[in-house]
This record gives structure tokens, sequence and C-alpha cells, in this order.
């Protein structure tokens, strides 16, 4: 009864449609689209096409029923479980995450078959949208919506909402889905409708439960469609209650659920890059600095049990099971990609290749595509992954992204030319200027990479190299067999400015060594690390069944602790003389002495079986 009102009120609002100022973006450096870039043989390629099989292994019909019944449409498919189930009040959110997955996978590889099956979705979602009349769609009910304006029990529906918005943005972006932006449309009005019955304490007190990032979602689509109007619904989900002590340079985090603020600082970061408010930028670099450099692990994670539990730099307490949410690297990934375009600071390159290696290689298991939810930080835990069909975490969704746009920052442009901030094997189309640009590398099996360009005619830019801050002595670049004069210090890049010829080719030695990581507040507890890999201690399988691996670990270990006295000579400088390289396993250490000898690798490489991050060493 009063959401009948509540509609036939509101249905008669129309909203201003005002243009968006053109041009208002001003980001200095922009990516490449993903279409642009190729991925070559590697560790990311292959990761990739497990993700692509993982994806089209879904069945449309499935994915689809909730929003179906919803719909009152017929529907004989056999409902998916987990988040997906039909009892779920997060059904439907990973539909979007998929959709954004194949549009993704079509953008990142050309494989038709991810932009048939994203178009096939959007088809029925179409169905169900205009079976449902009000713009609305969703495989639960207007209901859920109806409970969280009256501030009853309702887990997350503009989260939910929020996915299914930003799979169709996607589709419409990368996969040239007009009816996809149709539908994203047809929501957006819906929810400005939603939103104007409400005044701003109401609005206020909505925005306390989790909501995704519709304000991100809805200045997207004014950008896309250059109707103001749609950021000015965007900002009514603009949070001040988590706004204003960003804005003021101070640290409230504490107590803060992760996820839930990530993508509302993503939606911030969105507005400064639609309406140049430098509040907004202010908002969103002073987070990101909080959290990339105070709050994270060594794997460039952070959030334990979901929640920033303590004060900046106090993580030593904070090891468990549920440490490192996934969705939260996805998102803290994407607000560190906006910044470096602001500002080319080398420090969030850094920071990217360090989450990318270690917070998101390693969470999709190489056999089926499934993926974790929380990258247990715990020592002798395991990495439990999700159970295809049957889990559907938040986390299902977002890996299923995540892997879908693996070469989305590993080159960036300006006026004056490219930058390389990533060591991936990969291709890059710069059709603008009739340039290809080939990155062969094995890295990190080899400490190099070589950039080889390939054009018709000479061309005149800077290529600009990354030189990560964890580079060893010895680097150095040669150009086509000469040595270069100048190199880069560690945390710059180099920049070779001339005029490039076909077949010239870049190499650049990367070296890398052992180091560490300590935990701010405890400095005997560290995470090894090897160039931009945390390593881990292998613990073993022993008592891992496959029953045991889908279980939650629950017991920790002591922190493994190695001591100093009686070991072999070092081997070599820096903080870990005992350790040496496993001969013959590339990446691979043990350590010295006369105890049980302890092997460590990269953590992404652990799969099945116990490990520790972080141990005591002799300081
Ligand atoms: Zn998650």
């Amino acid at each position: 009864m009063r959401r009948r009102h509540f509609l036939a009120t509101l249905a008669a609002l129309s909203l201003p449609g005002r243009r968006l100022r053109a041009g208002a973006a001003r980001t200095r450096i922009h990516p490449f689209p993903l279409s642009q870039i190729r991925l070559g043989p590697g560790v990311w390629r292959d990761a990739a096409e497990v993700n692509r099989r993982a994806v089209l292994a879904e069945d449309p019909d499935r994915l689809l029923h909730n929003f179906r019944v919803t719909a009152g449409l017929a529907s004989s498919a056999a409902p998916l479980g987990g988040w997906e189930a039909p009892d779920n009040e997060l059904r439907g959110h990973y539909v979007g995450h998929h959709l954004s997955a194949c549009a993704m996978i079509w953008a990142s590889s050309g494989d038709p078959r991810a932009r048939q099956r994203g178009t096939q979705i959007v088809s029925a979602l179409a169905a169900c949208q205009r079976a449902l009349g009000s713009g609305y769609l969703g495989a639960f009910p207007e209901a859920l919506f109806d409970r969280l304006r009256d501030n009853r029990p309702a887990w997350a529906p503009f989260y939910t909402l929020h996915k299914i918005m930003a799979g169709l943005v996607d589709m419409h972006t990368l996969a040239g889905s007009a009816e996809a932006l149709d539908i994203v449309t047809g929501i957006a009005r819906w929810t400005a409708r939603w939103t104007q019955s409400l005044g701003d304490a109401d609005m206020a007190r909505v925005l306390e439960r989790e909501y995704g990032g519709m304000n991100e979602v809805l200045y997207n689509l004014a950008a896309i469609t250059g109707d103001r109007a749609w950021a000015d619904v965007a900002h009514r989900f603009d949070h001040e209650r988590v706004f204003r002590p960003l804005a003021d340079g101070r640290d409230e985090l504490k107590g803060l659920h992760v996820n839930t603020t990530l993508p509302k600082i993503i939606g911030a970061a969105r507005r400064y890059e639609l309406t140049s408010e430098p509040r907004y930028r202010r908002i969103a670099e002073y987070f990101w600095h909080e959290v990339a450099e105070r709050r994270t692990y060594a794997t460039g994670g952070t959030s334990n049990g979901e929640s920033w539990n303590t004060e900046p730099g106090v993580l030593a307490g904070e090891l468990s099971g549920y440490t490192h949410e996934c969705c939260v690297t996805y998102n803290l990934l994407k607000l560190t990609r906006q910044i470096w375009s602001w500002t080319g600071d080398p420090a969030c390159a850094d920071y990217y290749e360090r989450a990318l290696w270690n917070g998101i290689l390693g969470t999709q298991h190489p056999s089926d595509g499934s993926k974790l939810y929380y990258l247990p930080l715990a020592p002798g835990y395991w990495k439990l992954f999700g159970t295809p069909r049957a889990d559907y975490w938040c986390c299902t969704g977002s890996g299923s992204e995540s892997f879908a746009k693996l070469g989305d920052s590993i080159y960036f442009r300006d006026d004056d030319g490219i930058y390389v901030n990533l060591v991936i094997a990969s291709e890059l189309a710069w059709t603008e200027r009739g340039v290809t640009l080939i990155q062969d590398t094995q890295f990190p099996a080899e400490p190099r990479t070589r950039l080889i360009v390939k054009t018709a005619r000479p061309a005149a830019f800077a290529l600009r190299v990354r030189i990560p801050s964890w580079v060893a002595r010895g680097g150095g670049a040669r150009l086509n067999g000469k040595p270069l004069d100048g190199f880069a210090a560690p945390g710059g890049y180099l920049v070779v400015d001339r005029t490039w010829h076909d077949g010239d080719r870049l190499e650049v030695a990367l070296p890398m060594a052992l180091s560490s990581v300590a935990m701010p507040d405890d400095p005997s507890i560290e995470a090894l690390t090897y160039g931009p890999l945390v390593l881990a201690e292998r613990m073993g399988s022993a008592g891992l069944g496959p029953g045991v691996l889908r279980a939650e670990p629950t017991k920790p270990r002591a922190i493994p602790e190695y001591k100093g006295d009686g070991l072999a000579m070092p081997v070599l400088t820096g903080p870990a003389p005992w350790l040496r390289p496993a001969g013959g396993k590339p990446l691979a250490f043990h350590t010295t002495g006369p105890g049980e000898r302890r092997e460590f690798v990269p953590l992404y490489q652990i799969f099945d079986e116990r490990y520790a991050v972080y141990v005591k060493t002799p300081g």
C-alpha cells in the first residue's frame, strides 16, 4: 500500500535535463582501453584463460532465474546456490559482475562468445524490466527497498543494484550494447524517484547500509550520457559522514566496514574527475595514502574480519583467517588507478604492482577458476576457495572481473607518449599513432623485460618505463643492444624520448633481491619479499583433504620463528641471510642452517596447502 502510494506520487516527477559540462574531466594521464591490449604468454594470460573458462561455464538461464521469477516470467532453470539462492537477499549481484566480466573478456580477448553471452543476458534482463514496468530491475522484489526506506532489516539492496547497473554500463562501454544503456537509464530513473522521496536525514540513514558504488555508477552514467541529472542523483549517494573527516585529513576509519567504504571513495574520485571539485580529490587522495600506506599488509590487501579494527599502522595483532578480503583489493586497485592518472605518482604504481601480484594473482584456483573470499594471513592457514555454483560470494563476482581486466593498468598515455607501469608480457596497439608496442618478458622467472616498437613510419614519442622501488643494484637499459648512459632510480621512470623506428628494442634489466616488509608496529614480524613478490613458507598439506580445504581454517599455528644462531654463513645480503635460492626452482628459497629445511615460494603459487606469510626473524 505504502509503496503504491510512493510510486504514484513520484512517477510524475521529471529530471532536469541540464547537460554536463563538456571537457570537465581533467585527467592528465589516460589508460589505454582494454581492447588495445592483449596479454602475452605467461602466468597472467594463463590466469585470464582459467577465468574465461569459468565465466563462460556459467549457465545464463540459471543466472537469470531469480530475475525472471521476480518479473513474473516463466523460468524452469535450477536455481543457483549461496548468495544467488532464491532466498538470499543479495541475489542478482553476481549477474551484474558476470555482465562486467563478459564485457571485459570481450574487450581484452576479442572472444565473441563473451560478448554474445553478455548480450543474451542483457536482452533477457530488458524483458524482465519491461514486465516489472517501473524501471526497476532486480532478482528480488522492490519490497526489499521498502524495508530499507522504512528502517527494517534488509541486507544491502543498493549494493546489489549497483552491481547490476555497473554490469550494464560495462556492457555498453566495452561491448557496445545500446540496450544495456537503455536498461541502466531506466534503473537510474527509478533510483532518482526513490531517492527524491527521502529527505536528507532519511537518505543519510539509508547510506549507513552498504550500497556499493551507487554514486560511482551514476557519475559514470552522467559521463556517458552527458546528462548532469545523473550526477545529481549520484550526489545523493555521496556519504558526508564518511567523507567529512577525510576531507579534513582525519583518519576515522577504525570500526568501518572496509568494502562498504571503498566504493564510496571511488565515487568521490569519479565526482572529482567530472566536476574538478578539489574537495573530492582531497578525500580520495587522503584516503588512499592512509589505507595503501598505513593500513595494508605486505600483500597490498587490507581488512580483518571485513573491517578496520585499529588505528593506522597497527597490524601485528590483525592476522586471522579473515584478512585481506578480495573485493577490497579489487576496489583499492580501481582507486589506485584513478589517483595514478591524476598524479603520475610512482608510489601508486608500486602499490598497484604489489597488490596485483600478491593480492590478486593467487586468489583464483588454477584448476577450476574458483575464487577466494579472504586471503588468510594467520600462520598455518590455507586458501579456502568457493565452490562453483554453490557460493557466489561478493568476491566470486569481483574476482571474475579482476581476472578479466588484467591488462588494464600495464600501459597509459599522455600527450608526450607512453608509460609502461607493469612488467607483464603483452602487446599494446596504439592505434591512434599506428604504433604497436610488444612487451616480451618471462618476468618474474627472468628479471628483465624487452620493449619492441613496431611502426610503419618513424614515430616520435617518449617511452617511460617504470623502474620499481624494489629494483636492486645492477639495473640498466640497452637500446638496440647499446647500453644507455642513464638509468632511473628505483621508484622512478626511465624516460627514452626519441624518434622510434620499426624494430627498435629497449631492454631493461630489473634485478630482484630478497627483502622484507615489517609489521609497522612490530619490526620482529616480517613478510619476506623477492622483487614485488611476497614469499610464504610452505607448511605442507598434511590433513588437508578436500573436505578440510573447503572449510574455514580456525586454528592458527604459532608464527614461525627463525633464530640466527647456528645458521650457515650468510649467502645473501639483506634482511634474510638465512635464506638461499633453492637450486633449479626459480623463485623458491630454502632456509640454511642445521635445523629442518623450510621452503619459501611466492604466495601466489601456493594452493591446497598450509602457509605462513609473516615470520619472526632475528631482526
Ligand atoms: Zn568480497
